[in-house]
């Protein structure tokens, strides 16, 4: 399939980044290639359609940073709006905040309390599934607004972490598992 023959092909292995004994994965060279990058927003694009190829999502959220450029053109493909979730102090209006656990310290996401209505269905995009902190934490938000998260639509799982575990009941699809 396209999108995980661009994946492999274009995805950069980064030793010691951004600390020693972490092997990054780097999507710069795919974000470049035109064809590879469509390749992929259409695959995490699927994840927001049902058997019929109806749009079933009502937002699409992306997580800053890498997250927002894969997020956006999914929302736009998908014919929904695109909603950021950001890292703290970032959003100008009232937030809903999220604290979740780095393996050294603490991070906290946010996310506009009027950018997901009550009821609705969203699609959470990102690039890497790693220990499945950053995707639980924007599931946490997505609840905390009385809204459903219908899928998460990741470019990269690592399976090794074991990041699913962390996502409890809701559905999760990895454009390649490594
Ligand atoms: P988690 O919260 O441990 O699942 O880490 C996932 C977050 O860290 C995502 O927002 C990713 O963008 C980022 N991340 C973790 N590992 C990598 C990597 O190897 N390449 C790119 N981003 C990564």
């Amino acid at each position: 399939d396209r999108a995980v023959e661009a994946l492999t092909r274009l995805v950069r292995d980064v030793p010691d980044f951004p600390e020693p004994g972490v092997l990054f994965k780097d999507i710069t060279p795919l974000l470049a290639d035109a064809a590879g990058f469509s390749a992929v927003v259409e695959g995490l694009a699927a994840a927001g359609r049902d058997a019929s190829g109806a749009t079933r999502v009502d937002k699409v959220l992306g997580m800053e940073a890498r997250g927002f450029i894969l997020a956006a053109p999914v929302a736009l493909s998908l014919g929904v709006g695109f909603v950021p979730v950001r890292k703290a102090g970032k959003l100008p209006h009232d937030t809903h905040s999220v604290a979740y656990a780095l393996e050294y310290g603490e991070a906290v996401l946010e996310l506009h309390q009027d950018a997901v209505a009550p009821g609705e269905r969203v699609l959470v995009v990102d690039d890497v599934l790693a220990t499945g902190g950053t995707a639980r934490a924007t599931h946490d938000l997505v609840t905390a607004c009385g809204a459903t998260t219908a899928s998460f639509a990741f470019l990269m799982e690592l399976g090794f972490l074991d990041g699913r575990a962390a996502l409890g009941d809701v559905p999760s699809t990895a454009l390649l598992t490594v």
